[in-house]
């Protein structure tokens, strides 16, 4: 059933955050959103797993962060999943 691996799936990601190796190794950027003022970007991870390491958890990325608009540190980060369908995914040039 699709429905029930789709759970597996989910409960697994809660135990096993996605780290900065993992999306290294899929080339996806970090794309970080600021709760305060809307503010977002996104980020090179390979400096960041630099400073904090490949096993890092993406999702507490932004706990080390803050916006650079409004100084807040209510930084929401989590992997830039490509958009399907609208381009705006961001390529190395
Ligand atoms: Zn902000």
């Amino acid at each position: 059933m699709n429905w029930e691996r789709r759970q597996k799936i989910e409960s697994n990601e809660l135990k096993n955050p996605v780290t900065l190796a993992d999306i290294i190794h899929q080339e996806l950027s970090i794309f970080c959103w600021c709760t305060s003022c809307g503010h977002n970007n996104t980020i090179d991870p390979v400096p960041i797993k630099n400073i904090l390491g490949p096993l890092f958890p993406v999702p507490k990325i932004g706990g080390r962060m803050r916006c650079s608009l409004c100084q807040n540190r209510n930084i929401t980060t989590r992997p830039a999943w490509p958009n399907h369908g609208d381009g705006q995914i961001a390529r190395h040039t």
